[in-house]
């Protein structure tokens, strides 16, 4: 096909649509004129999507890759619908597209799947643990909370194992470590979605009114589990776009909270890319002597770095700026802590997530007494700056904050 192909009269569809509207299949959609081949494209390979990681890419990097092999942007669209609205995985559950164009997909890298392994639920506050196994055999884990009035949250990882090393964190201590691709950070809510719809929990007003598993998503995502999100900026973000895009999942960027220990050179780039999702800062300690020791991350990123970053994002009144703060017994729960992460939070305008450490087999830190805590939170209170007590969910399946280590297959280090 030549960049100067004639185009098909306006009363004449594409020749890969006349094929599904007469209901026949396209033996070769490379023949069709519809759309010219890229400069420099070598005709004889427009259809090869040897490599292209199909669930990874946001709606207008497919479109790119299907209109560089001479397809019309449609078929993109198409694909992309049965992959993030009907979430499917079969790509012969797609008669919409042409035989011969299933035919070529079939040979782009696998789609995403993870397996359920396991689906505890919580005895003590319903929250479900999911652990779920990638193609690769290495296991993740997403948590999915009921929260009061009904609504549901779904912690996602972003990483297998997580190499931030984070001294009070299960997670750190998993020996296997990379990063999960787009694709299969966006699986770990199609799995929730087709689970709760299989369980009935379909509720209206998705996007064209879609029944199906895209009606049974959960009203808010948190990017909190196994990972340091900004460690594996790229693909986060391109689930993000896949997550927050109406044609997709259609999530609000507002339901979407991005947690980080504290990358600070990624935090403008993040903001580039999604400025309206909710960021949460992994704080945990207010000097860098104390925070050093905990999250090795602040030898090379200290508080200021961060607060700078911060500081330098435009305002949005509307992005909420939290800080989670594990309350570790003797570490970081006195009262010079509390007055420090009270002007800390009064300064950036954040509001303080306090969680009592949830202690994990071998961990080196104690959980404070409820009368610590409580006055912790006042003394934080008082002086000005808004603090929740949060109890994490699930702590009776692991499945709490700085507890998922991924069991089921992967065994602590040291
Ligand atoms: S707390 Fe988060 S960033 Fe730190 S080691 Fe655990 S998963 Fe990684």
């Amino acid at each position: 096909m030549s960049t100067d192909s004639p185009r098909p009269q306006a009363s004449e569809p594409p020749i890969a649509e006349a094929h599904v509207m007469g209901g026949e299949e396209a033996t070769d959609l490379r023949a069709s004129p519809s759309l010219p081949a890229p400069e420099g494209a070598a005709p004889s390979a427009p259809l090869d999507f040897r490599g292209v990681d199909l669930g990874s890419l946001p709606r207008a990097a497919l479109r790119a890759r299907f209109v560089e092999r001479g397809l019309p942007p449609f078929r993109a669209e198409q694909l992309y619908r049965g992959l993030h609205v009907r979430m499917t995985r079969q790509l012969d559950e797609l008669p919409e597209l042409p035989l011969s164009l299933r035919q070529a997909l079939a040979i782009a890298s696998p789609l995403p799947r993870l397996e359920v392994v396991q689906a505890p639920v919580s005895a003590l506050d319903g929250a479900r643990k999911l652990v779920l196994q990638t193609r690769s055999l290495e296991v993740i884990e997403a948590v999915l909370m009921p929260m009061p009035g009904g609504w549901t949250t779904l912690c996602l990882s972003s990483q297998v194992g997580c190499k931030m090393g984070c001294d009070f964190c299960a997670t750190a201590r998993l020996p296997v470590r990379r990063n999960l691709s787009a694709g299969e950070i966006v699986e770990q809510v199609a799995v929730v979605c087709r689970l709760r719809a299989e369980e009935g929990h379909v509720r209206g007003g998705v996007s064209g009114g879609v029944a199906g598993p895209l009606a049974a998503r959960p009203q808010n995502l948190v990017f909190m589990g196994m990972g340091e999100p900004l460690d594996n900026f790229d693909a986060v973000c391109d689930a993000l776009d896949i997550l927050t895009d109406p044609k997709g999942y259609g999530f609000s960027p507002r339901r979407i909270t991005v947690s980080t220990v504290g990358l600070a050179k990624r935090i403008a780039g993040l903001h580039a890319r999604h400025p309206h999702v909710h960021l949460a800062w992994s704080l945990t300690a207010t000097t860098d002597a104390t925070r050093e020791r905990l999250m090795p991350v602040n030898r090379g990123v200290p508080i200021a770095k961060m607060v700078e970053a911060l500081q330098a994002l435009p305002r949005d009144p509307q992005r909420k700026l939290t800080f989670e703060y594990a309350l570790l017994a003797g570490v970081n729960d006195g009262d010079d802590d509390a007055d420090r992460l009270a002007a800390m939070a009064i300064d950036l305008g954040a509001h303080i997530n306090a969680i009592p450490f949830n202690v994990w087999p071998g961990a080196p830190y104690e959980r404070p007494t409820r009368a610590r805590v409580a006055a912790f939170a006042a003394r934080v209170a008082h002086a000005g700056a808004g603090i929740s007590l949060r109890e994490s969910r699930g702590q009776d399946i692991g499945a709490a904050c700085g507890q998922l280590a991924g069991q089921a297959a992967a065994q602590p280090v040291g």
